[in-house]
């Protein structure tokens, strides 16, 4: 019984959260950055409608909702320019962020921001399922000076279709969670009636053979 009351604990705390953001690396990033960064990044996603949950546990059971966001420190020969990359159509996506490209483009006043809309814009692409882009704010696939000077005053925003597609996307994620969630708790009733036929011969009165613990 411990066991499964430990997976439908698992599966009662993913259920707050439209779509979790798992952080596997982020040790390369100062604490306080990456802190403010996630807190924008949740801040941006909650305004139109998606509630977004960070966690660095390693996710277990489903992970339909999961988005894995890793952060690397690379040779300047590849993807040159980029700040980050992911793979929206992939079943288990990935967004990778090249921290030292975001350092060293920022000063320290901007870097949490800048930080903030990286993650946005291509864990974006992951809820679209899409590499679109848009010639204003925060899906931009370059951002100029002046993107920078309003990113310093408040969040770039999201166009009007890139918020549909989000919903859309948002929508499918949720519904196979749902699915996946359904799925795991009629395989956890079949595994807790094991678990009581398997307690009901250990308390057999024939202690014949005794099972290892
Ligand atoms: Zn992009």
């Amino acid at each position: 019984m411990k066991r499964i009351w430990t997976m439908l604990l698992v599966v009662g705390s993913l259920r707050g959260a439209d779509v979790s953001l798992w952080t596997s690396s982020e040790a390369v990033v100062e604490n306080m950055v990456m802190a403010r960064a996630r807190d924008q990044a949740a801040r941006m996603f909650g305004a139109v409608g998606v509630n977004v949950e960070w966690t660095r546990a390693v996710p277990t059971g489903c992970r339909t909702n999961t988005i894995e966001v890793r952060f690397s420190l690379v040779s300047a020969s590849w993807m040159r320019g980029a700040f980050a990359y992911t793979t929206p159509f992939a079943a288990q996506p990935v967004v990778t962020v090249f921290y030292d490209r975001v350092k060293s483009a920022s000063q320290p006043e901007l870097r949490t921001r800048l930080l903030a809309h990286v993650l946005v814009h291509e864990i974006a692409h992951v809820l679209m399922k899409a590499d679109h882009h848009a010639r204003e704010g925060v899906m931009k696939p370059h951002w100029t000076a002046s993107d920078y000077i309003q990113m310093a005053q408040g969040p770039l925003p999201f166009m009007s279709m890139e918020k549909r597609l989000i919903r859309d996307g948002l929508k499918a994620f949720v519904e196979a969670t749902s699915s996946c969630h359904a799925m795991l708790s009629k395989a956890l009733d079949g595994g807790d009636s094991q678990d009581r036929a398997h307690a009901q011969n250990r308390e057999s009165p024939l202690p014949a053979e005794r099972e290892p613990e």
